[in-house]
């Protein structure tokens, strides 16, 4: 196949000015699994529009919708991809990763003492210096005053409760968390493709 001639096409495809290039460059692909949803939510799936392109040329994804705006080499001419799809179907991991952003996602962005959503860090349960570890079950989001409050003690000799106790969860249960908090930004041609119920919310 032409497979390296294209790509090499593609790679050398430049948008005209360099205004359009620092705007293509926010031109990114939603990555859907071949089921069609989001190969990933938090973070979600996106890639950038250079390796949507190869993708394509492989033949490894599908185009469902694109940009308006376009690529130009001498020998191609193609609308950046805006929704793309794998062919091959990739299992999706049951648990999310355990980042500072999704442990603030579980517990919906305020603190597990007091439901503050300002000065948010992160709380040892058990403090480390009792042999707490840092994991889904010992970490939970507090706000600075109250992680001032509780200092080195458990929530029991602090005499403060959570209000969810903290868990591992699964990627769909912080999928669901994260229907309250959308990501900043998102192009029109995505949103039909994250959520089900889109049309019945709105
Ligand atoms: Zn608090």
């Amino acid at each position: 196949m032409l497979h390296t001639a294209l790509i090499e096409r593609a790679a050398a495809a430049r948008p005209h000015s360099g205004d359009a290039a620092r705007n293509l460059s926010g031109c990114p692909a939603l990555v859907l699994n071949a089921d069609y949803t989001p190969l990933s939510y938090y973070p979600l799936s996106l890639w950038p529009w250079q390796t949507a392109i190869k993708a394509v040329f492989l033949e490894r994804v599908d185009i469902i919708a694109t940009y308006d705006r376009e690529v130009h080499s001498p020998s191609l001419d193609m609308k950046i991809p805006s929704v793309i799809a794998l062919r091959q179907y990739v299992r999706p991991s049951e648990f999310p990763a355990f980042t500072r952003f999704n442990l603030f996602l579980r517990d919906r962005f305020v603190c597990q003492y007091c439901g503050s959503p300002d000065q948010l860090t992160f709380d040892h349960v058990v403090p480390r210096r009792l042999g707490g570890r840092t994991t889904w079950e010992n970490v939970s989001t507090a706000c600075a005053p109250c992680n001032l409050r509780k200092g080195g003690r458990t929530p029991k000799q602090a005499h403060m409760r959570l209000m969810e106790e903290p868990i591992r969860p699964t990627t769909w249960q912080l999928q669901e968390k994260g229907r309250a908090f959308p990501p900043n930004y998102l192009h029109a041609s995505w949103r039909d493709w994250l959520y089900w119920d889109v049309e019945l919310e709105s």
